[in-house]
């Protein structure tokens, strides 16, 4: 790592990922649609993102040399208004996934209930090999090359995995130079002083908290003597450890993309919090780790997965000793590993559900950055509690209804909006 980053980013912790995204979108999308028995169109319209761009970014990197970067921008689907997602920095980044996440956001904003639309970006690239000024610049390259896709009533860019909301403010200004004026709704995740909002950092953190809350009611789990395993230490699994922390929860594991800690007793948080990195490596600096897979058989009341996708798999679902899932990070649990989970009797809150505090925060950033007027900490924790309750609520009703886990719920609740409004506007016909 040459220049540690500003931020924690979300850290990935990769260990299997076997599971191609895109098709476990698809199919999930076909079951949650079969369900609300819609003609095959809707299916080949919304298995695939309207628009995808493939962009070449030429870098100047510090020793003088050009490096060609490839970037991505999907967007689902504009049906209910402009699209929304974050863009993701990552070595592992493809076509394929970053279609898939572009369609969950269209599902998550359905099912928050948000006027967007799904898009999603990202960047072949390792930003620990990279220096603050490399970034820098191929931030502002990125939005040079997809300006003409994005913009505050088209398409809304944020922060996403090795993404932080420094790069939001390069990309903020790149835009404003291009457009030649100021457009603080064209981004969200931006820094207070750029017109972000308040609770946007810790958004996505708080709202799994809420639906933390939410499920031990549910369960009848006290949230008294709970124990938790977080896998990911980045920006959701480590403001979220600390709130744990704090409501006297036990943190019994977390992990990085480099190892695991685990303590039956509860670890200390706050210290870990002092120790990590600023891509959120923690494991190296403290005790003696053990690895993400062993960390994952332990014991405990929830397993939190907080980093990358794809780390639940067929190959350890029957070896987690949890009672509950949630879903922090995007597509943890790959479909084959809710078959078996589902048979073993265990909850999964959705990613689409539980981690959408981030979107819903981000997009009381664009209202404030409309209206000009911002709003109170207070206001935005009260109106985001609102949304993540109304939202588990409704998903838990039609997961009753149709007698079908709490993800194909979330999928027929998403699906159904942009659905509906493709066919109002006469796309699709049902
Ligand atoms: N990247 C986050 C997500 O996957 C946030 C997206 C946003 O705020 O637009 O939900």
């Amino acid at each position: 790592m040459k220049e540690k980053m500003m931020n924690v980013i979300d850290s990935p912790a990769k260990e299997t990922d076997t599971a191609n995204p895109l098709e476990e979108f698809q199919e999930t999308l076909k079951e949650a649609i079969s369900f609300l028995n819609y003609p095959d169109e809707v299916f080949s319209f919304l298995k695939n993102p309207m628009r995808f761009l493939e962009v070449n970014i030429p870098v100047q990197m510090d020793n003088g040399k050009i490096q060609v970067f490839k970037g991505y921008r999907a967007q689902h689907n504009d049906a209910t208004g402009p699209t929304k997602g974050g863009i993701r920095f990552h070595p592992d980044v493809t076509p394929e996934e970053v279609k898939a996440l572009a369609g969950w956001m269209s599902i998550k904003c359905g099912v928050t209930n948000l006027p967007y639309g799904g898009a999603k970006g990202g960047i072949i690239c390792d930003p620990r090999l990279m220096s603050m000024n490399e970034l820098q610049r191929l931030s502002r390259g990125y939005v040079r090359a997809i300006s003409q896709i994005v913009g505050p009533t088209k398409d809304i860019p944020a922060p996403d995995m090795y993404t932080n909301s420094q790069i939001m403010a390069w990309m903020l200004d790149e835009y404003d130079h291009i457009r030649e004026f100021d457009s603080p709704g064209f981004i969200t995740g931006k820094p207070l002083v750029l017109g972000g909002s308040e609770g946007r950092e810790t958004a996505t953190s708080k709202g799994v908290l809420y639906n933390l809350q939410m499920i031990s009611e549910l369960k009848k789990l006290p949230l008294e003597g709970m124990k938790v395993i977080i896998q990911g230490f980045g920006n959701v699994g480590s403001f979220l450890a600390e709130y744990l922390y704090h409501l006297g929860i036990k943190v019994v594991g977390v992990s990085d993309a480099l190892g695991a800690l685990y303590d039956p007793d509860g670890l200390d948080i706050p210290r870990l919090m002092e120790t990590r990195d600023s891509f959120g490596v923690v494991s190296q600096y403290s005790g003696k780790p053990i690895t993400n897979q062993e960390l994952f058989q332990k014991e405990c009341d929830v397993l939190i997965p907080a980093a990358i996708g794809g780390v639940i798999t067929k190959e350890n679902a029957e070896q987690l000793k949890c009672k509950i899932i949630i879903e922090a990070a995007n597509g943890p649990t790959t479909k084959e590993a809710i078959k078996i989970l589902n048979k073993r009797g265990i909850f999964i809150v959705p990613d689409i559900l539980a981690n959408s505090g981030g979107v819903v925060v981000s997009y009381f950033e664009w209202c404030q950055n409309n209206q000009g007027y911002y709003w109170s900490d207070k206001l935005i924790d009260q109106r985001l509690q609102e949304k993540m309750e109304e939202s588990f609520h409704e998903v838990l009703q039609i997961a009753e209804a149709y007698g079908v886990d709490m993800k194909i719920a979330a999928y027929i609740k998403g699906v159904k909006k942009i659905a509906e409004a493709s066919r109002l506007r006469g796309w699709i016909n049902f």
